[in-house]
């Protein structure tokens, strides 16, 4: 949307109804919303996770401070999340992988209008995989290669990936790349100017859908997400599902975005704003 458009709909008024939080069209979330949405329960897990019913709920969510967020930061980010991943720098955009990058507010919230949106329209964004409690990646992969974990990380197997794409067809968010072309044959060029690789990760094949995982293999080992660790002021990471989480308590002060809600996908990404 233009920002013409923007501007003719909020001299139309329309903004006002953001105000009165009255639809999941609106993105924007007042301080304590999720507090309400949570308590209401209609969260993923109630109704896939019955075996766990007895177990504490766990729902792995990202929050992004944009008003933390400068360029270096969003670079810096960038930069350790696809280092972490091995992830090649094919330098054109048809080939590009992309696990966590830099955008414009224009078209990370293109059909946002509220009272912030002249203060956004300045600001980096970094989008990701958004981890939806309702992901529809998972839903069309024909081999379940792609599957919600019941702590609320959307994995993905790059061993049973047979490179069909609906996930990526399926995503609403571009999170996921395919690669077209061997990425070790990239990596290879990039070591040969002094690039490290990260021997802890797998490097993928040619043919195979690849995306944030939320650093699941530095979970596992008691570590926090590299995004995380690189700038602790921009990226907050938390169990959504706990009422006393780091989490939960910013977005209790904070008021917040999430990608394309009415969807219904129920992204894990936030963007404090
Ligand atoms: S953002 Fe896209 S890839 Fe990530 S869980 Fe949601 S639908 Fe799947
Ligand atoms: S959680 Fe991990 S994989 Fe996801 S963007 Fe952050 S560093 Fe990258």
């Amino acid at each position: 949307m233009s920002m013409d458009r923007r501007k003719f709909l909020k001299v139309a008024g329309l903004s006002t109804l953001v105000g009165l939080g009255s639809s999941g069209a609106f993105e924007l979330l007042k301080p304590g919303r999720v507090d309400a949405e949570m308590e209401h329960g209609h969260h993923h897990g109630e109704h896939h996770e019955k075996a766990e019913e007895t177990g504490p709920k766990t729902r792995l969510a990202m929050l992004i401070d944009i008003k933390a967020l400068t360029r270096e930061k969003a670079e810096k980010i960038v930069h350790t999340c696809h280092h972490l991943h091995n992830v090649p720098n094919w330098g054109d955009p048809k080939n590009e992988i992309k696990w966590i990058w830099e955008d414009e507010f224009e078209h990370a919230f293109p059909d946002s209008y509220n009272e912030y949106d002249e203060i956004l329209e300045h600001s980096p964004f970094l989008l990701m995989c958004n981890h939806c409690d309702e992901p529809p990646c998972a839903r069309v992969c024909p081999v379940e290669a792609t599957f919600r974990r019941p702590d609320g990380i959307v994995a993905q197997d790059y061993h049973r990936c047979i490179g069909c794409r609906f996930c990526m067809a399926a995503c609403p968010y571009g999170s996921r790349s395919f690669n077209w072309l061997d990425p070790r044959v990239m990596l290879k060029k990039e070591m040969a100017k002094g690039r490290k690789l990260n021997k802890r990760f797998p490097t993928r094949m040619r043919g195979v859908v690849e995306k944030c995982n939320f650093c699941v293999e530095r979970l596992a080992e008691g570590k926090k997400p590299g995004c995380v660790e690189a700038c602790p002021d921009v990226m907050h990471f938390g169990n959504l599902a706990d009422e006393n989480s780091n989490v939960r308590k910013i977005l209790r002060e904070r008021v917040s975005l999430r990608r394309k809600l009415e969807l219904g996908t129920k992204p894990s990404v936030f963007y404090l704003i």
